[in-house]
């Protein structure tokens, strides 16, 4: 029984035959230029940018805004111009696009980060528009038996986007990591997956394999028993999934179970027993944007935003443009260290005006509709920020204001930025890229990143305790407000409300009914006690009750 290690997604786990991946049609040596040679690669280009502007449509959320940005790439100027350049020289036109596109690969490399993650979706983009010059099959599934288990490289978001996911066992792919698009689409979806598994790939079609998200693994050729136990998993999951119940603890301590969303499709397609949003990422609704949108149009959004959001609580966080989210019309000077630069609400240093008009906009939607959102700043780092963002967002008739918590020395000071505004909500993905020094996008960091890390747990301790002496609410919206166990440690650290995707959020609901406040104190204890995550997770997972146990499969 081979097993391959990687980072897992979500919580759930499927049994499935193997599906590999059609490779990338290869380009003959001897590729001959004829006088239609230009106009091929010209209706190659626009073939791919309308399919994929075909599966945008079909598309919603993350997985939507990543396929328009995708068929933008293929629809690129000077991407043309110079493949028509390379083909006036005497490349054919799938030599051409090679090369050019190679090229751009390499730049987005260099660049890291966020750019450096869109080359998948940029090779994507190459290869179906070389399969179209050669006449060939894009690369892609053919046929997809039940629970088949999508093994690949890696997998780009034109790919997702051909396969019916909810046909689909898991995903599993050999690079990657846990920001990419297949774990974001994958988590959106609820689709158990592996990512970063190194060795996979081998993995050959119809073999019989187990993924198990929570454990980040994929077993081939798993037991009978392994098998009946995933069985039994996902049944108990399918069944959490139909509770619609507020979230509690079993002692009745109400901890709001919110959603992050990032685009109107989004919030359209929350559940109507939705508790509400916790986490309205702005910088998503205009990724493609060249240009800022008005005032009049980004009221408009905010206005639909409002009247359609359900359940009582709405957080609209402002711009956090910049780093892994650059934003075309907020883009400052190129910088050596992108995440440590002007990001979110640094934005006020070099284009001040761009973060009044979207308050302005928040503003003038609320008036509009008579629904007062809770607006939020990311990446603040001082009292002073905080103070200012608060009297920034009050003159324009914002009531409640806050900020987030994403660099440590806003949790050092967490009492006297309470002092300064209504709320805070954590982010704990940048929480802990900040305390750790350990990249978010890196894949290989995950044990650095880990929520369970008692120096960020330590961190939160005293954010959640400066808002229980104030009375002022403390959310966490990063990614650990998805993960069952660190959700139970985060409320015993005084947190008072859960942001995370909405598939993550059964699981979250379940653990909290069956432990009180004083139980999740005491794993919050235990896991600032711990010498590191694992050992936190081992001690925590024997005292959890028995039900959520295994079903957490800890
Ligand atoms: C976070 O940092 O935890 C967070 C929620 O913000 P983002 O992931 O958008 O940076
Ligand atoms: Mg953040």
């Amino acid at each position: 029984m081979d097993i391959f290690h990687g980072i897992g997604v979500g919580q759930n786990a499927a049994v499935g035959p193997v599906r590999t991946m059609r490779p990338a049609p290869t380009i003959p040596d001897e590729e001959p230029v004829t006088p239609s040679s230009a106009e091929d690669l010209r209706r190659a280009l626009e073939g791919v940018q309308e399919d994929l502007l075909h599966k945008a449509q079909d598309a919603s959320g993350e997985a939507q805004l990543v396929l328009e940005v995708t068929a933008q790439m293929a629809g690129d100027q000077q991407l043309l111009k110079s493949s028509l350049e390379c083909i006036a020289q005497g490349l054919g036109p799938a030599h051409a696009i090679d090369q050019v596109m190679e090229e751009y690969c390499q730049q987005l490399v260099a660049a890291g980060g966020y750019l450096a993650e869109r080359v998948t979706d940029l090779r994507s983009v190459k290869d179906r528009v070389i399969a179209r010059l050669l006449g060939a099959a894009p690369p892609g599934i053919s046929d997809l038996p039940p629970f088949a288990v999508i093994v690949a490289k890696d997998i780009s978001a034109a790919d997702i986007a051909a396969i019916d996911l909810a046909e689909v066992g898991a995903l599993v792919t050999e690079e990657g990591g846990p920001t990419g698009h297949t774990a974001i689409i994958a988590s959106q979806m609820g689709v158990p997956c592996v990512v970063g598994a190194p060795g996979v790939t081998a993995l050959v079609d119809d073999a019989l394999v187990m993924v198990d998200a929570a454990a980040g693994q994929v077993v081939l050729d798993p037991t009978a028993d392994m098998v009946a136990r995933v069985q039994e998993r996902r049944e108990a999951l399918r069944a959490l999934a139909t509770d619609t119940s507020t979230g509690t603890t079993s002692d009745g301590v109400a901890i709001k179970l919110l959603a992050n969303v990032g685009s109107l499709a989004d919030v359209e397609d929350l559940p109507a027993t939705s508790e509400g949003i916790g986490l309205f990422r702005t910088e998503f609704l205009y990724m493609d944007r060249e240009t800022e949108p008005s005032v009049a149009e980004q009221t408009e959004l905010y206005q639909q935003v409002l009247e359609q959001a359900p359940g009582n609580d709405l957080v609209i966080r402002t711009l956090d443009a910049g780093s892994d989210k650059p934003l075309a019309f907020a883009a400052g000077k190129p910088e050596a260290n992108p995440a440590l630069g002007v990001r979110g609400y640094r934005l006020v240093l070099s284009n001040e005006a761009i973060v009044d008009r979207q308050l302005e906009a928040i503003g003038a939607a609320a008036k509009a509709t008579g629904r007062q959102p809770r607006v939020m700043a990311p990446m603040i780092a001082t009292v002073d920020e905080a103070a200012e963002f608060t009297s920034r967002a009050r003159s324009h008739e914002l009531t409640q204001v806050g900020v987030m918590v994403e660099v440590p020395s806003v949790a050092i000071r967490a009492e006297q930025v309470l002092r300064e505004v209504d709320f805070v909500s954590i982010g704990t993905n940048d929480l802990s890229q900040y305390t750790m020094a350990a990249d978010r996008l890196e894949g290989g960091f995950s044990q650095l990143l880990d929520p369970l890390q008692p120096a960020v747990l330590e961190l939160i301790g005293r954010v959640g305790a400066a808002g229980e002496s104030l009375g002022k609410s403390v959310g966490v919206c990063g990614a650990a407000a998805a993960d069952p166990v660190a959700a139970l440690v985060l409320v015993g650290l005084g947190v008072t409300s859960l942001s995370a995707p909405v598939a993550a959020q059964s699981l979250v609901r379940f653990a909290l009914k069956y432990h009180t406040l004083t139980q999740c104190q005491h794993f919050a204890q235990v896991a600032l006690e711990s010498r590191d995550p694992a050992s936190a997770r081992e001690e925590i997972a024997a005292l959890l009750d028995a039900d959520v146990a295994a079903v957490l499969a800890v």
